[in-house]
């Protein structure tokens, strides 16, 4: 085990800034390695990585790992997995961090699977051990009603950490760190996966992952038409609409915007459910949330079991009411 040092955070870029999802594993990753002793490292992906590695150190990152290529402009699975996995075998870190995103779901079980690692996924907790200096991951199990520890005695001990569960640090520009350009031996003409193209989807307004607000419709709802009642209050709170699985099955909605278990996993300060059951598989995805105000006719629906707030009735009657008041309330 003695072999194995450090703390590795696999960044993610949108036009070349690191993402909120790194910045908060910079910052989780800065106390665990200050915890074990040792150096905080990241690894970046793509081309005109400078403006990038530049916010990595002032946000804790004692070293920059440079994969420049670019081909990885392109998030592309299959070269990702074998640049990080890769960087792993030649630095051997501790600890191996990436996001409970699109990107980490995607490669994290590569990368495990050709480590013969062990792999926690969506952590809210994480922490080192003292005596042993293992890392204790804490995720939700049983749909969020309760929580894990596990501990991996394989190395790198390799998580994904979900988003919004860790605060980044003040970005600090007197910070000083290393960059150091990694070697891309990949060639993406072999690869199995293709990308064959990638098409931008055009976001009004804030992220569904960002938000602060979420107004989230399900079957109850009824038609796509009526999404514009939960568009009108989210926007009024600058916020995103999100979705249980049937408005998004019945194509009323974008898949994008489901949450729960197989769609996004949300935390906002304030979850509004509307004509949502409460399913444990959506529930897994709004728990986190600060406050969730549920509102539905049938007053035993399991949503209210774990809302703050709940209004019993025919949404068409109780959210015009509810926006107009939140109108008068924010001017
Ligand atoms: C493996 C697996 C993974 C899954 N993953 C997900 C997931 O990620 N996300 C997800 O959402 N689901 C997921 N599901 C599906 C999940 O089990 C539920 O079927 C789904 O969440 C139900 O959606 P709903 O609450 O919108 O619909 P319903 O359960 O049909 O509930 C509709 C609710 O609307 C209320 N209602 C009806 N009319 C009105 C009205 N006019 N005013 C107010 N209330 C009204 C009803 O009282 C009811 O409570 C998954 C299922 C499986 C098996």
């Amino acid at each position: 085990m003695a072999e194995y040092k450090g703390v590795l955070i696999c960044g993610e870029l949108i036009e070349g800034r690191l993402t909120g999802i790194s910045k908060e594993l910079l910052g989780i990753g800065r106390k665990l390695a200050d915890d074990l002793g040792e150096e905080l490292s990241i690894l970046l992906m793509g081309s005109d990585l400078s403006n990038a590695a530049r916010e990595a150190i002032a946000c804790g990152a004692n070293k920059v790992y440079i994969a420049a290529q670019p081909l990885l402009d392109n998030y592309h699975c299959d070269a990702c997995t074998e640049v990080a996995t890769n960087l792993c075998r030649e630095i051997a870190p501790s600890v191996f961090l990436l996001g409970q995103t699109d990107m980490g779901r995607d490669i994290a079980p590569r990368i495990a699977a050709r480590l013969k690692v062990a792999l926690a996924v969506d952590c809210v907790e994480l922490r080192i051990e003292p005596d042993t200096k293992l890392l204790i991951q804490t995720r939700p199990v049983y749909g969020g009603n309760a929580l894990a520890e596990v501990v991996s005695v394989t190395h790198p001990q390799m998580a994904t950490v979900r988003a919004k569960s860790m605060s980044p640090l003040e970005p600090d520009e007197s910070r000083q760190g290393e960059s150091i350009p990694v070697k891309v031996e990949v060639d993406i003409e072999t690869m199995k996966i293709k990308l064959v193209e990638r098409i931008k989807q055009p976001i009004e307004g804030v992220k569904l992952e960002d938000a602060d607000a979420v107004v989230a419709g399900g079957a109850g709802i009824g038609s796509a038409g009526n999404f514009a009642m939960l568009e009108e209050l989210a926007k009024l709170l600058k916020g995103a609409v999100g979705a249980s699985r049937v408005p998004c099955q019945e194509g009323w909605v974008s898949q994008s915007i489901e949450i729960g278990q197989t769609g996004k996993i949300v935390t906002p300060n304030i979850y509004i459910a509307i004509g949502i059951s409460g399913a444990v598989q959506h529930i897994a995805g709004c728990l986190g949330s600060k406050c969730i105000v549920a509102v539905n006719k049938d007053p035993d629906a399991n949503i209210f079991k774990v809302a703050d707030f709940g209004i019993v009735a025919d949404y068409k009657e109780a959210l015009p009411a509810f926006t107009e008041k939140c109108k008068e309330i924010i001017g």
